[in-house]
């Protein structure tokens, strides 16, 4: 039975590499895949999933207000597809993922959808949330903090390498660098008052 996945994780624990090589897998088995990311992410060129270790993909994109269930249903009729895979699924809006849900149900396809679970003032991004709430199975790709506990936050620093406790919660192009920490670390790094 077809599933709705959601493999979450924070900055730099490398999800990018984890899609791609579970979409290599159903490649080399003769089986088609459907690779989709954030239109917004220019990181790697429109229309492409790339990681940090240097491997790639072509992917087709979505953008807000897009129908998901129309993009893969059309997908679908061009031919069959083993998994959607998607990139970026923190963006996903609340009504793209009950649409990703519906392609799971109602088309039987199973989606993976790959993303962060907040953002840098540690709250959930919208496609996050209701992903945690519709997602058959949930999987955590883990990095580590500095200190070697397991890194759930990050924190938005600017090109000075000052930490950002505001600003938009999606940031396009500027000079921002991301840095994954575990809580405690994430609390010290934003100055939080009620740390010893
Ligand atoms: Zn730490």
């Amino acid at each position: 039975m077809a599933k709705l996945y959601f493999h979450y994780s924070t900055m730099n624990a490398g999800k990018s590499t984890v899609l791609l090589q579970a979409a290599h897998n159903y490649r080399e088995r003769g089986m088609e895949t459907y690779l989709l990311t954030a239109q917004l992410d220019t990181r790697a060129g429109e229309g492409r999933i790339a990681s940090r270790i240097g491997i790639g993909s072509a992917a087709d994109t979505f953008a807000p207000g897009e129908d998901l269930f129309g993009k893969i249903a059309k997908r679908l009729a061009a031919g069959p597809v083993a998994c959607v895979f998607i990139d970026e699924s923190q963006f996903l809006e609340d009504a793209q993922v009950w649409q990703l849900a519906r392609a799971v149900d109602d088309l039987g396809v199973p989606v993976m959808a790959y993303g962060l679970r907040v953002d840098f003032r540690g709250r959930l991004f919208p496609g996050s949330a209701t992903l945690l709430a519709l997602a058959d199975e949930m999987r955590e790709v883990r990095t580590i903090c500095h200190c070697g506990k397991k890194a759930t936050m990050v924190v938005r620093k600017d090109a000075s390498g000052a930490v950002l406790r505001d600003g938009a919660q999606v940031q396009i192009g500027g000079n921002e660098t991301y840095v994954s920490l575990c809580r405690r670390h994430w609390r010290k790094a934003v100055g939080d008052p009620d740390m010893g």
